[in-house]
């Protein structure tokens, strides 16, 4: 394939197309829209084929080349791709045709490693060729921000403040974050995710932030989205019949609905998907959306034990509308609607209560020896629902996604099913840390003065 320039425009189109370099810093379009590529370079029947095989950064390669032409360094994506991609991705057989695909094994243990990681090096990559300062702005409702704090951790030129609900994080999870120091400012929040998201957001339509440099790591930047298309190939290619190139059920457990738009890229790209079961928590604002066609935030959002999925407005949700013909403003609102009735036949929207999700949990262990966690089996749980709703004949490959570890989770797994989950090697250590962060209330002007004082530029 031609490497070509690939083009992006907001989803609120008031703003020109603009290249990946723009869309990385701006991460925000200027309209307050989310950036999405006008083109897709969808592969065909052999470039499917092709990718039998290949080892996961090879996969990532050949996909994402497919944006990053023009912009970065072909060279430069695959030693990325290398050096992002150095663990493994299971592909874990459950039963009949049912894999559950763990994407647990990077340095934070959670499925957010394979975007931050590659976007952390896509912006290295911009900020050699322009010798340029950018500072980092992120909310968390958990596992993003470590993440985008260990994927940015020592990386020059590039500083990181990750805001996060101080009560609604684990102790791991916040640990994780808050011991690396260096150029990674960690501050939590007196408040819900919701309200860290806002100020972030705030800040980047701030005109007295403007002399700073100032860009997003959360799933509104579309680097955050083009590598989560990566992992679905890299299943499909493992899994499928790919003689007959068979269409493939994906479970995805959802938030802000990053993981999901990964899937509806990949699909764009051409990868033979027949349905996407979207499956969230008690934040059901999605799944009633669907169904009613009526959209309602959840405000506050619902505390739920998959705790990365407590998200009341999902910022991707705009994106996904757009993906359907329609327009959904940045607060929320429905200006056009989207093509409902085709996104039925694509997406299978299911709410899973904690209840649920327990006992998803227990009887996965019991049934087949199979470890999940909160947000895992929330997705799992989902993904049985279809099929006990939809009976499809002779049943589909599903593959559903397990997005952290469940040793992330001791207490509850271990009250579940009996086990103390093994902790992976990156999560070792931890406890012994020193931690440093600060606290916050949900104020932006303090949160404005921080970032003021900290990173403006010396006159
Ligand atoms: C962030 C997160 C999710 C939700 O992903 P979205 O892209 O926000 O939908 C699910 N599970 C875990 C473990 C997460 O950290």
């Amino acid at each position: 394939m031609k490497s070509e320039l690939t083009h992006f425009y907001s989803t609120n189109r008031t703003v020109p197309l603009c290249t990946l370099r723009d869309a990385l810093l701006q991460g925000q379009a200027p309209d307050r829209g989310l950036y999405l590529p006008r083109e897709y370079h969808p592969l065909n029947a052999d470039d499917l084929r092709g990718l039998k095989g290949k080892p996961y950064f090879e996969v990532a390669h050949a996909l994402l080349k497919r944006f990053t032409g023009g912009i970065i360094d072909d060279h430069k994506l695959l030693a990325a791709c290398r050096s992002a991609y150095d663990y493994e991705v299971p592909l874990e057989h459950v039963t009949g045709r049912r894999f559950v695909m763990r994407l647990d094994q990077g340095p934070t243990a959670s499925f957010k490693d394979f975007a931050a990681r590659m976007m952390a090096r896509w912006m290295s990559a911009l900020m050699d060729q322009d010798q340029g300062e950018l500072v980092i702005l992120t909310a968390t409702s958990g596992d993003t921000g470590s993440a985008v704090a260990h994927a940015y951790h020592g990386v020059e030129r590039v500083q990181v403040v990750v805001l996060f609900p101080v009560a609604e994080v684990s102790n791991r999870q916040r640990k994780q974050m808050t011991t690396l120091g260096g150029n990674i400012t960690t501050i939590g929040v007196d408040g819900k995710f919701d309200d860290c998201q806002a100020m972030v957001k705030r800040a980047f339509a701030d005109p007295d932030l403007k002399a700073i440099r100032l860009t997003s790591a959360n799933s509104i930047n579309i680097g955050r989205l083009l590598p989560q298309a990566v992992y679905y190939f890299y299943a499909y290619a493992g899994l499928a019949d790919l003689q007959k190139l068979e269409p493939a059920v994906f479970a995805v457990p959802s938030g802000n609905f990053g993981d999901m738009m990964g899937a509806v890229i990949a699909k764009k790209m051409g990868l033979p998907i027949s349905r996407l079961v979207i499956a969230t928590n008690a934040n059901d604002e999605v799944p009633k959306f669907l169904a009613t066609g009526r959209y309602d935030k959840i405000v506050p959002s619902r505390v739920c034990i998959s705790n990365a999925m407590n998200v009341g407005h999902p910022s991707n949700l705009a994106r996904l509308v757009d993906a359907y013909g329609g327009w959904m403003d940045e607060t929320g609102q429905v200006k056009e609607p989207p093509d409902l009735d085709q996104m039925r036949r694509d997406l299978y929207a299911v709410s899973v209560d904690d209840e649920q999700t327990r006992a998803a949990i227990r009887h996965a262990f019991d049934e087949f020896r199979l470890l999940l966690e909160p947000h895992g089996a929330v997705g799992w749980a989902g993904l049985l629902r279809f099929l006990d709703d939809d009976k499809p004949r002779p049943e589909p490959l599903c593959i559903s996604i397990e997005t952290a570890h469940p040793a992330k989770f001791p207490e509850e797994i271990k009250a579940l099913v009996g086990l103390d989950p093994p902790l992976p090697l990156s999560l070792t250590g931890l406890e012994d840390r020193p931690e440093s962060y600060q606290t916050m209330a949900v104020d932006y002007a303090a949160f404005k003065r921080l970032v003021a004082e900290r990173f403006a530029p010396v006159r």
